[in-house]
């Protein structure tokens, strides 16, 4: 944790900072290694302190051993003692995530305080997401287990799948499926599609009874040691239609031409366009609504943004999805969904799922 608090105090020049309050709870868990819900951290060139409550401090203590730790009741009481107490003059936060209200009573308390005349406090949205984009070892070991946990349930799950059952009903087979392979619990909540409600990109699992010959999308995510999987697969109950065997190849011909073809440098939006026009030379530009992909680690959706108007460069070692769908209204959806870690030779594979 010592190295990434370097990273973020790094980066304090370019904005002539001398502290940044941390208040997202991913950027307070990279950061610190405190997994617990409620606490911030006020970094300084000279000092790393975590404060949170009396639930916490053990906690805190135990998984926090680079931090000072000090136990508060709430309030900005603390932060105007150690904004006194340091000297600092500029202080970034995180106007990403900070609420209007904290933002606003934290303002009252240094107003309220004769000597921080002199502190300002600045917008430093990005600085602890910026250093996520990367993985270390660890991170990426985490990661392969949510993952893991998420393909070997759809691996399960998909063959047992019949007619009759609701999308609700595989929904919760595949959660627990996750579960018994390891997930502490789950990314996001599972998507279960069937038929027509597979035309809606975000559907949520419903008492649709699945019938033969019905298209499903199932997308779903397991959570390990704090890190998230993503996975989409589409599959047909019983025999599937033309519809579904065309429409799946155009999907995963774009899905494996972006595979194949992203290369280091390329922008999120370079990347996007590989998939994007493999379905519109097919005819079916206007129904793949969304971006091709995203970041993904602490968070379900963190940066690089992989989509139509992303500048975002993929950097070497970058981990996001390639996501691509076809939707139909009235018929159903195709979405296949794998991660990738970016090589220098092109994009890893880490999902092994069945396709
Ligand atoms: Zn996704």
């Amino acid at each position: 944790m010592k190295e990434r608090v370097a990273g973020l105090v790094a980066q304090f020049p370019d904005q002539e900072l001398d502290g940044v309050l941390i208040s997202a709870p991913e950027n307070r868990c990279y950061l610190s290694g405190f997994s617990g819900s409620a606490g911030y951290l006020f970094i300084t060139k000279d000092n790393a302190l975590l404060v949170t409550d009396s639930r916490y401090t053990e906690q805190a203590t135990n998984q926090s051993p680079d931090f000072q730790i000090k136990q508060v009741r709430g309030g900005w009481g603390w932060l105007v003692e150690e904004m006194k107490a340091s000297g600092v003059k500029k202080v970034g936060f995180e106007s990403q995530n900070m609420t209007v209200s904290s933002y606003n009573s934290l303002i009252d308390a240094i107003k309220g305080d004769s000597s921080l005349g002199h502190v300002s406090l600045v917008p430093a949205p990005g600085l602890a997401e910026n250093q996520r984009i990367i993985k270390d070892q660890n991170e990426l070991a985490m990661l392969q287990l949510a993952i893991d946990a998420a393909d070997r349930a759809m691996d399960q799950v998909c063959p047992i799948i019949t007619h009759g059952m609701t999308e609700k009903e595989v929904a919760w087979k595949m959660e627990k499926a996750m579960r018994d392979f390891g997930a502490d619990t789950i990314s996001f909540d599972t998507i279960v599609a069937a038929g027509p409600n597979g035309a809606m990109a975000h559907h949520q699992p419903s008492d649709y009874v699945i019938k033969d010959g019905d298209p499903i999308v199932i997308d779903m995510g397991a959570k390990v040691g704090g890190y998230c999987s993503d996975l989409s697969r589409s599959i047909a109950v019983g025999e599937p239609d033309e519809t579904f065997k065309k429409i799946y190849d155009i999907v995963l011909g774009a899905q494996l031409t972006a595979i194949n073809t992203v290369k280091v440098g390329m922008t999120g939006e370079e990347a996007d366009s590989l998939s994007r026009d493999v379905i519109a030379e097919a005819g079916y530009g206007d129904n793949f609504g969304h971006s091709l992909g995203h970041g993904v680690g602490l968070e379900i959706h963190e940066n690089p943004r992989v989509g139509p108007r992303s500048p975002d460069v993929l950097e070497l070692d970058t981990v996001f999805t390639v996501e691509p769908g076809i939707y139909l209204t009235g018929w159903g959806g195709i979405r296949i969904e794998d991660i990738v870690i970016l090589r220098e030779g092109g994009a890893v594979t880490l999902s092994k799922a069945v396709k």
